[in-house]
This record gives C-alpha cells, sequence and structure tokens, in this order.
C-alpha cells in the first residue's frame, strides 16, 4: 500500500525531475534523485528515461544496499554514490545529481566554487569542493564524494557534474539551483576580470545569521586550510574569504598575476627590445 508520504516523495521527484530538464541540468537521461522512504527503503529514479518525463509509477525501491525491492525498472549505475551519502549522513533525506553546464564546465576546468563572492550562498551552502573524477557506475565515484560529504551538502564531481543533498527531494533540488546561479555569475564576474570578496569577519556574520533563517549548516570553516586536505574525510570547509576587519568587501588576491592586453604586451616586448639594441 502507498502511503500519504510515499506518494507526496513520488510527485516531489517527478516535479523535480521535470524542472532539471527543463532548465537544462541534465541531457538525454542523465541525472538522478533518491529519497529515503524509512529505515529501510529509498525511492529513486529509474534508468534509461529521461527525467523531464517521469511519472510516479516510474520510480525503483531500493534497501540501503541498492538491493531491488520493488519497481518494474531499474535504478541507475550511479546509486551507490547516493547510497555513500545516505550513509554518512543521517540528517539528509534526499540526494540530486545531475550536469548543469555552467557547474560542470568549472568541475571540468578543475576550478571549485569556493570563493566567498555571495552571502546567500555563504548561508546556505558555504563552499563548494570538487570531488575527484571516478569511473561512472564503479566505487571510485562514492568514494570521491565520501571525502566531502560529512562537510558540504552540494559538491561539483570532477570531468561529472554535480551532486547536492538536503532534508527533502525539493531543497536538495533547490541546492542544484544555487550552484548553477552561483557558477553563471562567478563565469561573469571572472569574464569581467575581478572579483571582489566578502571578507572573513563578514562571511562568520553571515553564517552567524543561519540560525535566523533556520538553515542547518553541515559545517564550519577550516581554521587552516591544511585541515581540509588531511585525513580521508574533511570535518571542515575551506573558504577563500581573507580577512579585513575593517573592510566587509576585499579584492581577490591575484597572487602576483598581471594581465596585458595583446596590444600593451606587444609594445613592452618592443620597447624591450628596443633599449636591448641601444
Ligand atoms: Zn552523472
Amino acid at each position: 500500500m502507498t502511503t500519504r508520504l510515499e506518494e507526496q516523495i513520488r510527485a516531489d521527484i517527478v516535479e523535480a525531475g521535470r524542472r532539471l530538464y527543463a532548465r537544462a541540468y541534465v541531457a538525454s537521461n542523465d541525472g538522478n534523485i533518491s529519497a529515503r522512504l524509512d529505515e529501510a527503503r529509498l525511492i529513486t529514479t529509474p534508468k534509461s528515461v529521461s527525467k523531464g518525463f517521469m511519472t510516479p509509477d516510474m520510480m525503483v525501491i531500493v534497501d540501503y544496499t541498492g538491493k531491488k525491492i520493488a519497481g518494474d525498472r531499474d535504478p541507475s549505475s550511479e546509486l551507490p554514490m547516493h547510497l555513500e551519502i545516505y550513509r554518512n549522513r543521517p540528517d539528509v533525506n534526499a540526494v540530486v545529481h545531475a550536469h548543469p553546464p555552467l557547474a560542470t564546465g568549472f568541475a571540468v576546468a578543475g576550478i571549485p566554487l569556493t570563493r566567498a563572492v555571495l552571502a546567500e550562498v555563504i548561508t546556505t551552502l558555504g563552499s563548494i569542493p570538487i570531488a575527484a573524477y571516478g569511473t561512472p557506475s564503479t566505487s571510485e565515484l562514492p568514494e570521491a564524494v565520501r571525502k566531502y560529504i560529512k562537510a558540504h551538502d552540494a559538491m561539483l564531481l570532477a570531468n561529472h557534474g554535480a551532486v547536492t543533498c538536503g532534508p527533502d527531494v525539493m531543497a536538495a533540488y533547490y541546492k542544484m539551483e544555487t550552484i548553477e546561479h552561483f557558477a553563471k555569475i562567478s563565469l561573469v564576474a571572472r569574464l569581467l576580470g575581478r572579483e571582489h570578496l566578502i571578507s572573513r569577519e563578514e562571511v562568520e556574520r553571515l553564517q552567524g545569521l543561519r540560525g535566523v533563517y533556520g538553515i542547518a549548516a553541515p559545517a564550519p570553516l577550516c581554521a587552516d586550510p591544511a585541515e581540509a586536505a588531511a585525513g580521508d574525510q574533511v570535518a571542515c570547509q575551506v573558504l577563500e574569504a581573507p580577512s579585513s576587519p575593517s573592510e566587509r568587501l576585499v579584492p581577490a588576491s591575484t597572487d602576483g598575476e598581471i594581465r596585458l592586453t595583446y596590444g600593451e604586451l606587444t609594445a613592452l616586448i618592443a620597447d624591450a627590445v628596443s633599449h636591448l639594441k641601444d
């Protein structure tokens, strides 16, 4: 018998899938969504189906080892990644995986979304790291996700896509929207040639507001970024937010990088060459 709760979860998965496809966060039959039904069962999207055109009866029910319990179809080969997240996060009731193109572009470039630039992202997600590349459908992907999942609700998957989790299906879905929106804004700021970062003091103030909005944050900021590199599971978040007690916004460090246009560079070379001849 299907309970009201299960009916609601099935409907939410259909709706989240429809939005993933409508916003082009997935192509073809990509992506997958899952949710806890109870302590013994999960419900998940079927493989080889467009997530934009699912119906509630298409879902697959599996146990926490991934074994199918009910459903006419089979679960995705990426289900082990979902199982790993549930094992590590008792507070998580839903997982969404997709390939949103801008966020995935950052994942392909190996650039994590860890700069403190948007107040709302700092409050809701903190930082978005990149889990190492793993061959899809092997145990490599769950292992890569395991490293970050205790401290992050959202992460990029190197050369693959992104994964988010939350207390329910729509909450996990909205985090996917936040990642892609953040990636789009970050790309524009970088194309424009500069980013102003939010200072560490302001980041702490923003994260202090989480209680006011009822946002459960998975982990605090790392006091030292080296903390995150040590150990096989990260327990804190790395966020690029330079300390500046007097300023709330500070220019991004350029690491000594100098940007010149082609014309400026050729003029400099011509000038240097002419001095050599003298
Ligand atoms: Zn995928």
